[in-house]
């Protein structure tokens, strides 16, 4: 980040991006404007504004966001830290008046070109970027788009007639313009424009068409959210958990969420779930979240007692919260008794249920260790656990 000033300074034009996210937008459900739900963990906000923070050609961001949400806007811009100067302000009661509004924050600062941004495409990828911003050495205005593929028909109910596709295209964001260009168009533009672009032709420039991206899509609806979601750039972990528990005086056991039988029990501050710590730890590990101690303090008295299914289902919350998904646990329970094959199917279905969302495939296995040591003394057993996990890589992979 530190070269792109230099850059600058270096009599390359100063490039601005402004992101629009004053929509009031809940069709997306989750009860906040959608540029501001959550996507795999994330603000939908910051997905597009981390590509443009990292792009070598944008030198300032300028956010537009909706009155009442700068303090969450502020939050996020602070959550990412960069040397590239961005200012946040309240936009307008349209999306053309937000961006009038953003232009003129960045008219101080002296923009030679600027990319107008919808937050409600989160996937941005460096080469859409880069292609706006070379088309805009040659053009005043530049729009990337896909062409239509699909035939259209006209009707409701009904189809009515054919609509020819040739020459139509779907226009994206971001689209870069001359920024004394652009901004000049606005001053003078009617109301009811739908994008910038037809602002800009109103004022009597041509926009060239650029090749835009198939991920760069609106989120509008819930469905959309999930769809962008599978096309996030995505890594598989696996973390690894391992506990022991010593036996103590008592008539059963609590392993894998269920309760078994025996002459002992085994001991703890909590239920003394061996196998639900493991699976805990195993999927914080992955998650790369600490361990059960961290989340759940032995000193704390409130664990006392407490049944560990709480743990996994904590931990299973917090890859939801991160967007991953439990792909695969695999738990090694080793103990000389009880035996725990007349229970596997239970433990199997009790610890699915409480992974639910996530349904991953579940391996259970039992070993003794040939009387050696102290399990094979049967002082304690022991637990070993691996998950693994797909999670969202940060930010828009090129491939
Ligand atoms: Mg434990």
């Amino acid at each position: 980040m530190t070269d792109k000033r230099q850059d600058v300074s270096a009599a390359q034009p100063m490039t601005a991006a402004l992101i629009v996210a004053a929509g009031r937008g809940l069709r997306a459900g989750g009860g906040v404007p959608k540029q501001f739900r959550m996507l795999a963990g994330r603000p939908l906000l910051c997905w597009s504004l981390e590509s443009l923070i990292a792009h070598p050609d944008i030198d300032r961001i300028q956010i537009v966001v909706g009155e009442g949400e700068m303090e969450l806007a502020r939050e996020i811009v602070a959550s990412m830290p960069t040397d590239i100067p961005i200012a946040i302000d309240v936009g307008g009661a349209s999306r053309q008046l937000s961006v009038y509004r953003g232009l003129l924050a960045l008219a101080p600062h002296g923009p030679e070109r600027v990319l107008v941004h919808d937050a409600a495409r989160p996937l941005l990828p460096a080469s859409l970027i880069s292609r706006v911003c070379i088309a805009l050495r040659q053009y005043p205005g530049v729009c990337p788009a896909l062409p239509v593929t699909d035939s259209l028909r006209r009707g409701q109910g009904v189809i009515e007639s054919e609509v020819p596709r040739d020459g139509l295209w779907r226009v994206q964001t971001p689209q870069g313009f001359h920024f004394q260009a652009i901004l000049t168009a606005h001053k003078a533009a009617a109301a009811g424009a739908t994008d910038d672009c037809e602002v800009l032709r109103q004022a009597g420039h041509d926009v060239h068409l650029v090749v835009g991206d198939e991920r760069t899509l609106k989120v509008t609806s819930a469905g959309d959210f999930a769809l962008v979601e599978q096309l996030l750039p995505r890594i598989t972990v696996t973390g690894s958990g391992f506990d022991v528990h010593r036996f103590g005086d008592g008539q059963s056991i609590w392993l894998c969420g269920v309760e078994i039988p025996h002459d002992r029990s085994l001991l703890g501050h909590s239920d003394a779930d061996v196998g639900l710590h493991a699976l805990t730890d195993a999927i914080l590990g992955a998650l790369g979240d600490g361990d059960i101690g961290v989340h759940f303090p032995p000193s704390d008295p409130q664990w006392k007692g407490v049944s560990s299914d709480r743990f996994l289902a904590h931990a299973a919350q917090l890859a939801s919260d991160a967007g991953a998904r439990i792909l695969h646990c695999d738990l090694t329970l080793m103990c000389e008794a009880p035996r725990i094959k007349p229970h596997r199917p239970a433990m199997i279905a009790r610890i699915k249920e409480i992974l639910a969302p996530h349904d991953p495939i579940i391996s259970l296995k039992a070993t003794t260790t040939e009387k050696l040591g102290f399990i094979g003394r049967e002082e304690g057993m022991a637990a070993h656990a691996l998950a693994t996990i797909t999670l969202p890589a940060a930010g828009v992979s090129e491939a």
